[in-house]
């Protein structure tokens, strides 16, 4: 069965693919991931007010043009002592959407005085799937309808996931993307850096991140509704 990730970003489609890859076993096999950005689709405006309204928003988008099931994810970051910002606004904190070095330096100076005590943070996700009523049969159908919303959806499920950690004062690690220097998770694989401290999730192999991440944890959830939709 073909489901269409609502994504431009094909690490993102990488990513998922692996998760799930790892959650359903042989039965991953069944399942052939596409991007939207593959089948030329639009990328919908985020207008929810929460994660779980974005990430639906985006999927039932894809849904209704491809008549395909279509999975999607929206996350950011929660800082507690900012009130749970910078939240649906992570991508665009520093007020420029995906610079993650304007958004990470921004986040620093915002937490200059505030001692490692207080500097608790989680990231969370949002995993939305919605199944259209009626299945788009070809190819063809797929590319004349994509130009417009046709199918209606007849269900929709959405999960949360959340990594715990803090944020440091000075960025490590080459791996992953967005705050992932500046966030050191709860969850620790069994292996220190070279200095002996303890890991960001940058500093995390993609393996060890997937295994304690928010989007890790959204997406496991959601297993159970594509096992039911693979029959
Ligand atoms: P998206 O919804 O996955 O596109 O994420 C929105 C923004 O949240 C990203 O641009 C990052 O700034 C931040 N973010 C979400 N997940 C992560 C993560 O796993 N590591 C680091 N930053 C993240």
């Amino acid at each position: 069965m073909r489901i269409v990730v609502a994504t431009h970003n094909e690490g993102k489609l990488f990513e998922i693919r692996r998760i799930m890859q790892q959650d359903l076993g042989d039965l991953a096999q069944k399942v052939e991931l596409v991007s939207a950005g593959s089948l030329g689709l639009p990328d919908p405006v985020e207008t929810g007010a929460s994660f779980a309204e974005n990430a639906l928003l985006k999927a039932r988008d894809v849904a209704g043009r491809t008549g395909l099931p279509a999975l999607a994810d929206d996350s950011g970051l929660i800082v507690d002592v900012l009130g749970a910002a910078p939240g649906i606004l992570s991508a665009r904190w520093s007020g420029v959407h995906g610079d993650d070095q304007a958004n990470n330096a921004l986040l620093l100076a915002q937490l200059a005085d505030i001692p490692d005590v207080h500097r608790t943070a989680r990231f969370r996700c949002a995993a939305a799937l919605a199944v259209p009523e009626a299945l788009a049969r070809s190819n063809a159908e797929v590319q004349v309808e994509a130009d417009s919303v046709t199918y209606d959806i007849a269900v929709q499920y959405v999960e949360t996931g959340d990594m715990p950690g803090r944020i440091i004062r000075s960025p490590r690690g080459e791996h992953g993307f967005g705050y992932d220097p500046l966030f050191v998770p709860d969850d620790q694989p069994n292996r220190t850096n070279e200095q002996g401290e303890p890991l960001t999730s940058a500093e995390m192999v993609p393996t060890e991140k997937n295994a304690i991440s928010h989007r890790g944890k959204a997406i496991a959830a959601l297993m159970p509704d594509i096992e039911r939709l693979l029959g």
